[in-house]
């Protein structure tokens, strides 16, 4: 099962096994790529190759067991999302004067240190990277290899300078991996010092593939709009929340029909009435604007000639109906307003208001 079971970029992770069976692998390697595209995920596979008391070999190459007690321990932090929340949870319940001397980590085994960027700034600080600092140049206790995964690449100024040290002089027993969506936010004095592997985005029809094995409750329509939207990143098909989507779509479609059609509007108000109230309301929101936004995405192939881009295909009848009522120039301004719509959200304003307005803002004279 083990390396098996990652999802695209075979030459990346045949490149990347291949070191390791040469003993030729970097202490410093950056994993870069987007959202889902699997750099934890390959990650940490690494750390338990580095580390698996059996080392087994597959294709010639080597492997994890995934069984043995290093295997298994390091596994426990795959569920990234909730071994996060768990720490920030642990934090939030510390006495206020430790809270704010307590940095975020996430470690399963004693060797292998997982490093997110510290909320609320989400970004990597200083005293993170002490932390490694305090621990890279002793050997690792249980492992071979001490292992550190930086999840972000977003790093306070002087935590990348302390980062810069370590890699300057790195110990024999450690490898540091940084993943980052844009290795343009790591100095240049850092990428020089590390390997860089960017994971590509999967095409569209593998993705379907992967999706028919993972998720067989969906329909063949519907893999295909997933695999569309998660845009080549496996994790993201993985998790895709469907039926939110599809409901927050079902509204972006009616909230579009109303603005061009300029029908009665009660049905948009009490949509929005909805959306009130607390937490969920604003998980509500953000929904139904992502799904806004890539409607009127769509609507902009379908004027451009290039309706091969559309991804929401299942709606395709809706969105050609949305097309010919709509010109170009009331779908750019539909797309500014929207904007406006998601600057006042982050000023609080009342958001169904703002809502309704943007609305009735669209309706077409
Ligand atoms: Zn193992």
């Amino acid at each position: 099962m083990p390396f098996s079971a990652f999802h695209g970029n075979p030459e990346i992770v045949h490149r990347l096994r291949d070191m390791l069976a040469r003993q030729h692998f970097p202490h410093a390697i950056i994993l870069a790529g987007a959202s889902g595209a699997g750099k934890y995920t390959l990650a940490l596979m690494l750390a338990r190759t580095l580390n698996c008391l059996q080392a087994p070999v597959s294709d010639g190459l080597p492997d994890f067991c995934g069984r043995c007690a290093n295997c298994l321990r390091i596994a426990q932090a795959e569920d990234f999302g909730a071994r996060l929340a768990e720490a920030v949870e642990a934090r939030e319940n510390l006495r206020e004067i430790d809270k704010k001397e307590t940095r975020i980590f996430v470690q399963t085994h004693p060797d292998v240190l997982v490093i997110p960027p510290d909320p609320p700034q989400m970004m990597i600080k200083v005293d993170q990277v002490r932390r490694v600092i305090q621990g890279i140049y002793f050997r690792p206790a249980e492992a071979r290899e001490r292992v550190y995964i930086f999840t972000d690449g977003r790093f306070m100024k002087e935590a990348a300078n302390s980062l810069l040290k370590v890699l300057e002089e790195p110990p024999e027993f450690a490898t540091i991996f940084l993943l980052t969506e844009n290795p343009g936010e790591l100095l240049p004095t850092i990428r020089s010092r590390a390997m860089i592997f960017t994971l590509a985005a999967l095409p569209g029809d593998e993705l379907e593939r992967y999706l028919a094995k993972r998720r067989p409750e969906w329909s063949a329509k519907q893999r295909s709009l997933v695999a569309r939207l998660a845009e080549g990143a496996v994790g993201r098909a993985h998790s895709f929340d469907l039926v939110a989507y599809t409901s927050a779509r079902d509204q972006a479609l009616s909230l579009l029909g109303t603005a061009l059609c300029a029908r009665d509007h009660s049905e948009l108000f009490r949509m929005t009435e909805s959306f009130r109230p607390g937490a969920e309301g604003r998980e509500k929101i953000e929904h139904l604007l992502e799904t806004l936004y890539s409607l009127l995405q769509d609507l902009i192939f379908l004027h451009s000639g290039v309706p091969d881009l559309v991804r929401n295909t299942d709606v395709q009848g809706e969105l050609t109906k949305l097309s010919q009522a709509a010109d170009f120039d009331w779908i750019a301004s539909a797309a500014d307003r929207l904007a406006e719509v998601e600057r006042g959200l982050r000023r609080n304003l009342l958001r169904s208001l703002s809502l309704d307005a943007f609305a009735l803002a669209l309706e077409k004279d």
